[in-house]
């Protein structure tokens, strides 16, 4: 089994106190970095906390109240980054959610806030935590993305378009970046478990149903050669890949974590 120590190192993760977010912390504390997290709510922040520490009594954990498409909130993350611990050597762009809609149901207003969020997310830590990364001895950025990016869905008309525009700012980025030796990829994921899923599941299961009965038979509506959701901590293993150095010759590049849902070759 490969091994690989990032004692020293310190992993930033917005969006961090929960699914992939927080399973991507867990790996990298796991390894031995250390880790900041971000999210705009407070209660849900110091839950992750506490389970992280729970599982890694030593964890050297920093979690921040901060909301992405907020300029200040990130300068001010950023800041907190830099006064804990001096230095930033892998960035995850994972905070966000997606957006249910078709093109007759998105208001300009809609679209508006759906555009935002995808790139803003990407844009805001990515400006604020660039110096840092700048200074360090391999430094990454790694962005989740959606399979949507490649192969749009009718029903989610907003954030698949949003997300094409993504991957190709991750593209721009690498190549902008790569003189500076700061690698840039993504991840396109196609259903995860995660806590958007299980606030979906709240609304729309049957009474009675159980989460496992709900999410197979989602499974199987859509045609999930897998035939299941994937878990956050198969997005985080993928994310954890392109931003340490067992990536270290990829750039511009994006791993599928779809369960087999993409239908290009
Ligand atoms: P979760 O809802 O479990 O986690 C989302 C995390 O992002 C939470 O920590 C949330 O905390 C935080 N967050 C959301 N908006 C902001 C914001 N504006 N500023 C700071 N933090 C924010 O969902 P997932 O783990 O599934 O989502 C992770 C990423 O994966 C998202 O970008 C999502 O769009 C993407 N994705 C997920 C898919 C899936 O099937 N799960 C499919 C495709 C993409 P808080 O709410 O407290 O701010």
């Amino acid at each position: 089994m490969i091994q690989i120590d990032l004692t020293g190192q310190v992993a930033v993760v917005t969006g961090g106190s929960s699914g992939i977010g927080l399973a991507t912390a867990g790996l990298f504390l796991q390894a031995g970095a250390s880790v900041a997290i971000c999210g705009r709510n407070a209660e849900r922040l110091e839950a992750a906390k506490a389970s992280l520490t729970a599982r890694f009594p030593e964890a050297d954990l920093l979690a921040a109240c901060c909301d992405v498409l907020e300029a200040d909130d990130v300068a001010a993350f950023a800041a907190q980054v830099a006064s804990r611990f001096g230095r930033t050597d892998m960035l995850v762009n994972n905070a966000g959610q997606g957006r249910v809609s078709t093109f007759a149901d998105t208001a300009d207003e809609a679209w508006r806030e759906e555009l935002e969020l995808k790139y803003f997310s990407i844009i805001r830590p990515t400006r604020a935590f660039l110096p840092m990364l700048r200074e360090a001895k391999a430094p990454s950025i790694v962005c989740v993305n959606s399979l949507l990016a490649l192969q749009p869905e009718p029903h989610m008309v907003a954030t698949s378009s949003a997300r094409a525009g993504t991957l190709s700012l991750v593209k721009s980025l690498a190549g902008e970046l790569a003189p500076e030796r700061i690698r840039v990829n993504s991840i396109l994921i196609g259903i995860v478990e995660s806590g958007q899923w299980r606030r979906r599941f709240e609304t729309q299961a049957q009474p009675g149903q159980s989460w496992e009965d709900w999410t197979a038979e989602l499974a199987r509506n859509k045609n999930i050669p897998l035939g299941r959701f994937g878990r956050p901590e198969e997005a985080a293993q993928a994310l954890f890949y392109l931003a340490t150095n067992l990536s270290s010759y990829t750039t511009g590049s994006h791993i599928d974590v779809s369960g087999g849902v993409a239908r290009h070759v």
